[in-house]
């Protein structure tokens, strides 16, 4: 696996027009080790999603670098992109899993990079797919419900579902997004334990955007806090209660 180093990242929107535009982020720098969780805290409006859009590039950077491993993701030019992202597995809010397909297939396709449109995909799989997918679904505690239907699962059930499918992609970064602010707490703390260990277990470095501070601090290995674009605070979580 790689390490993520962001160096002097900024990013100002509408800049291509000729305006000024507002500087959603502004020289911002940190480094990633393998197998650490990064907290991204801070307002909304502090940059947290322009950050994580930059990194898979649904967002173009205005300058700096961002390094996985010995690729700047940040110029890279649109034939390198889809590659690139293959790199990075995303986990979602609202789990984007594809409802009326089951959890095995929806795990699959993360394997794939795509959704094919024909029935049953499964059986085109090499065994050693399914069972990876099998072991992934064994260990976020799905393992009884791999023919079940995403649609028939509970939030949390989807959540699981949504990180199995994101380490099928055998990923060298995670980037999760909001991944409980649909779940209630106790079903939230379940599934920030569960992504912070996969995070080490597979030596990935993870960043997760999340809204409810005491949940990061409880945890995240690392806290980095945005207000206006900058970088305002980077340290242990227990150093954030010291510094708020
Ligand atoms: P929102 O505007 O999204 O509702 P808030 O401004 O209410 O977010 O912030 C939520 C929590 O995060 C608050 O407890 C706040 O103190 C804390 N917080 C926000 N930004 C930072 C930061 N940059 N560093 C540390 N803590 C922060
Ligand atoms: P957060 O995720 O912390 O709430 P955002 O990254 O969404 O913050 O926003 C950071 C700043 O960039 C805000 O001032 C926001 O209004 C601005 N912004 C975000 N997306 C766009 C966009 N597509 N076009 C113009 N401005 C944007």
């Amino acid at each position: 696996t790689s390490v993520l180093d962001i160096q002097r990242l900024s990013k100002t929107y509408g800049s291509r027009s000729g305006a000024s535009g507002d500087k959603a982020l502004r020289d911002v720098s940190f480094r990633v080790p393998q197998g650490q969780t990064l907290g991204l805290i801070g307002p909304s409006g502090a940059g947290k999603s322009t950050l994580i859009r930059c990194i898979n590039r649904l967002v173009e950077p205005t300058s700096g670098a961002i390094h996985l491993g010995d690729t700047d993701l940040a110029a890279l030019g649109s034939r390198d992109l889809r590659r690139a992202r293959r790199r990075i597995g995303m986990i979602f809010q609202e789990y984007a899993l594809v409802e009326r397909l089951t959890v095995m297939e929806n795990v699959l396709s993360g394997r794939l990079g795509y959704v094919p449109f024909w029935r049953s995909f499964t059986r085109r799989f090499p065994g050693r797919d399914i069972e990876n997918a099998y072991r992934l679904l064994d260990r976020v505690g799905l393992l009884d419900h791999a023919d079940k239907r995403a649609d028939a699962l509970s939030g949390g059930q989807r959540q699981r579902v949504g990180i199995a499918r994101a380490l099928a992609q055998e990923p060298e970064l995670l980037l999760v997004d909001e991944p409980t602010a649909s779940l209630d707490p106790k079903t939230s703390r379940q599934i920030m334990r569960l992504i912070t260990e996969i995070g080490a277990e597979r030596n990935l470095p993870t960043i997760v955007n999340i809204h409810d501070v005491p949940l990061a601090q409880q945890f995240v290995d690392r806290i980095i806090g945005l207000r206006s674009g900058e970088l305002v605070f980077d340290g242990s979580p227990d150093a954030l209660t010291e510094a708020v």
